[in-house]
């Protein structure tokens, strides 16, 4: 069950006590963490209990973690895989930094030992699917179902000792839809989204991932970061975020969710609100997606969080300019719809002026664009007529087949050079 949870940190540590390569572990990064001040370390850990907020992030949402200025919460998504999660664990570990791995279940039956090696770093186990699919939204219901158990049922598998990971789930690609987090919730688990990403999953350089991380995190001050444990450019760009993190005055937040031993942290509900809105303006802050009933075949519906969704665009300078003060980094206009300009026609993407001989029936005989326009009598007169080879004066005909080909033309614009 996962509503009981690996957030148990005095039961993760109980089992840890249990292993002598844990104690190793845990007893050599606190020697480190405790040695070192220059490290940015773990500030606090906040304790939430899921069922009290259900859906956090506010790329999604209109709630996200009660953060303090200045607060970021690291999540890492689709591990674990080996090489790319053991040095995302090594880079965390040498700043002692503590965070949230959103695992995927394939991956842990693949690898159970890289489960158990982010537990046992002190990390917060929480799951991603079992198979990652591409369009969660679209999947009926039985098969949301089923991914989002068997994810749990696997990473329980590699956690062993019977205990569940942490009841916080990641929708793959965050395509969120009423059904995924309806069946979460009755699960006890909290559905995270993000407050921002660092494109780390796209075909973009360690260089890209740093620079996008830390501005999307002064504009915003604080927040959830999306990153991914298993790209290679992550593990390069880690390293240098964590030290400009450190440089720029940022604190780490460990995440844990409550149980019976563990008490949620005191907060006040304005605080899982990074941008209160007013009650008729919540359409301004992010278009509201309707509840749908699921219908017979079960298929669920959702938006799709198209690429444009990730960029900055939707970021204005004011907003840059005014990074942790509450409203001034609302967007200013929802994200979508959004007007696509339209390229201009050049020489470049201009159709050619289709040839006139294109407008010509040749199995039939010619009609004019004057006999397609009468009445049906008098035009099937004309076509009698003209298949006896006198429908209409040759100079006539001419002039409608100008007529048609000039209409032709794309937008009534001149071809390159015919003007
Ligand atoms: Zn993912």
């Amino acid at each position: 069950m996962v509503g009981n949870g690996l957030a148990g940190v005095p039961r993760r540590i109980a089992v840890c006590l249990g292993l002598f390569a844990c104690m190793t572990a845990q007893a050599a990064s606190a020697a480190v963490c405790s040695g070192h001040g220059d490290v940015l370390g773990t500030s606090r850990t906040l304790v939430v209990d899921p069922r009290e907020h259900r859906r956090i992030g506010t790329m999604q949402y209109a709630e996200t973690l009660p953060l303090a200025d200045g607060e970021v919460v690291l999540t890492f998504d689709d591990g674990p895989l080996p090489g790319y999660s053991d040095r995302i664990l090594e880079i965390l570990a040498s700043q002692c930094v503590k965070a949230t791995f959103f695992m995927v279940g394939s991956q842990a039956r693949a690898n159970p030992e890289g489960v158990r090696k982010v537990r046992d770093g002190g990390h917060t186990v929480a799951t991603h699917s079992q198979n990652h699919p591409a369009g969660m939204h679209l999947l009926p219901i039985d098969r949301v179902r089923r991914e989002i158990d068997e994810g749990i049922a696997s990473v329980s598998a590699a956690l062993g000792d019977g205990i569940s990971p942490a009841p916080f789930f990641r929708v793959p690609g965050l395509r969120r839809a009423e059904g995924i987090e309806q069946y979460a919730a009755s699960k006890g688990a909290q559905v995270w989204s993000a407050d921002f990403l660092a494109d780390d999953w796209r075909h973009v350089s360690s260089a890209r991932v740093y620079e996008l991380a830390m501005r999307r995190l002064e504009a915003k001050g604080k927040g959830i970061l999306l990153l991914h444990d298993i790209q290679a450019r992550t593990v390069a760009a880690l390293p240098k975020i964590l030290q400009a993190m450190k440089a720029r005055g940022y604190r780490i937040v460990h995440v844990v969710p409550a149980t019976a031993e563990l008490a949620a942290t005191p907060t006040e509900p304005s605080q899982w609100r990074l941008h209160p809105p007013p009650e008729n303006a919540a359409i301004l802050r992010w278009p509201k997606i309707p509840s749908f009933v699921f219908a017979g075949n079960g298929t669920l519906p959702g938006p799709w969080l198209s690429d444009s969704y990730w960029n900055d665009e939707w970021l204005t300078p004011s907003d840059r300019g005014n990074r942790r003060t509450g409203a001034a980094s609302l967007p200013r206009q929802a994200p979508w719809p959004r007007q696509v300009p339209l390229p201009l026609p050049s020489a470049a993407n201009l159709h050619p002026v289709p040839g006139r001989s294109i407008f010509e029936f040749r199995d039939r005989p010619r009609l004019s664009a004057r006999a397609v326009t009468l009445l049906p009598s008098r035009r099937a007169a004309l076509m009698v007529s003209a298949r006896h080879g006198a429908a209409q004066a040759p100079a006539e005909a001419s002039a409608s087949r100008r007529k048609l080909a000039g209409k032709s033309r794309i937008g009534g614009a001149s071809a390159p050079g015919e003007r």
